[in-house]
């Protein structure tokens, strides 16, 4: 077996102690005589195992008693259209920021719904190389909620810190940073993400929501949208995802053994800094992203030279470093150190970046 540093985007590396826990009881799970594949989410066996992903989730990312933990369906594209259709009608507006592709995707699902949403802010005219800076008086003093995109994927920036929205409940897409560092919860009023990034294979959305927002959704909306429903029914209110929650439970737990979020996010500064460190030491590669708004889990780049580009992700492909190559829509490489990438991993592109750097002057 070879297995190699997988850069991915999504889905993306998990921790190989996971994945061997998973192993070991995928034929019988404990003395239940089955996979938990095979198991009915209403049998008792798999009530714990719901209850303890909450219960994990609650406890790593200390989320308050007065929040639910929701684990759904249809990624956290489905969750653009949940958003406004479970929180517009406590106002009747909404006002959101577009600093990349799935926050803009965002706002245009609310739109396209006909709900009065603006877009406040945008660094579009960047090319998102950056995060627009964010104050209070900016919006409007009654919307709904505010949505921001946390970590912006394709583009590799972050919030250097948690926007103020004053009384407005602040609604977060944290598809690619959730687990990866502490984060007050309670600066937030509802925080939603796919899985397959940082927590498990794809399969299974998160969404953290303060009790008081489940009082607002449109009386028209799809039930499998509505939040209050999902909550009220423990997330079961039909067949939930039953392996793949399974899979984030398996990921919490290794994740609270390892020492929980503060331990991670030293980890992940590290990763982070070995590569940026290197970045800036060097001018063969160009890092397009502003210092202060650098993401701590997708690390983006290019040599100036769309060819160079292609080689350089296919030769790292062949030196055991996968899917370095960028998102479609903005070229170049981008490499994802998500939880679940070694320290080694970052090392070992570092060094390939060097060799492939001397062994192919630019033109
Ligand atoms: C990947 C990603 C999405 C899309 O997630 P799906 O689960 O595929 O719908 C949305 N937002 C962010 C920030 C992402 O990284």
């Amino acid at each position: 077996m070879n297995r190699v540093f997988n850069f991915s985007a999504g889905p993306s590396m998990l921790p190989v102690p996971v994945l061997e826990k998973a192993a070991s009881e995928l034929l019988c799970y404990g003395d239940s005589g089955m996979s938990v594949m095979e198991m009915s989410h209403r049998s008792p066996d798999y009530e714990a195992i719901i209850a303890d992903a909450e219960k994990m989730l609650r406890e790593l990312m200390q989320i308050p008693e007065n929040y639910k933990i929701l684990f759904l369906q249809g990624g956290a594209s489905t969750q653009f259209s949940a958003v406004p259709m479970n929180l517009i009608a406590r106002t009747g507006k909404a006002d959101y920021v577009v600093s990349g592709q799935f926050s803009g995707k965002a706002f245009k699902e609310a739109q396209k719904m006909g709900y009065d949403v603006k877009c406040v802010a945008t660094t579009k005219d960047d090319n998102f190389d950056h995060v627009p800076a964010l104050t209070r008086d900016m919006f409007r003093e009654d919307a709904a909620y505010v949505h921001i995109c946390y970590n912006n994927t394709i583009y590799g920036t972050k919030y250097p810190e948690i926007p103020d929205t004053g009384d407005i409940p602040l609604v977060a897409d944290m598809s690619s940073c959730i687990l990866s560092e502490p984060v007050d919860v309670s600066r937030f009023g509802v925080i939603y993400a796919g899985a397959q990034k940082n927590v498990a294979p794809a399969g299974v959305t998160i969404v953290i929501v303060r009790e008081d927002l489940l009082e607002y959704a449109d009386p028209k909306m799809p039930t499998m949208l509505e939040w209050k429903i999902m909550a009220e029914n423990d997330s079961m209110y039909n067949t939930p995802p039953t392996y793949t929650i399974y899979m984030a439970k398996l990921v919490f737990e290794y994740l609270l053994s390892i020492g929980g979020l503060t331990a991670m996010k030293a980890q992940n500064e590290k990763k982070a800094a070995i590569l940026y460190n290197y970045l800036d030491s060097q001018s063969y590669y160009i890092a397009p992203v502003k210092k202060e708004s650098r993401s701590l889990m997708n690390v983006t780049f290019v040599t100036g030279d769309a060819d160079l580009d292609k080689k350089f992700a296919s030769e790292a492909a062949k030196n055991g470093m996968k899917n370095l190559k960028g998102h479609r829509s903005v070229g170049g490489m981008r490499a994802s150190i998500y939880n679940a990438m070694p320290i080694a991993g970052v090392e070992k592109l570092v060094e390939f970046m060097k060799d492939f750097a001397a062994n192919n002057p630019k033109a």
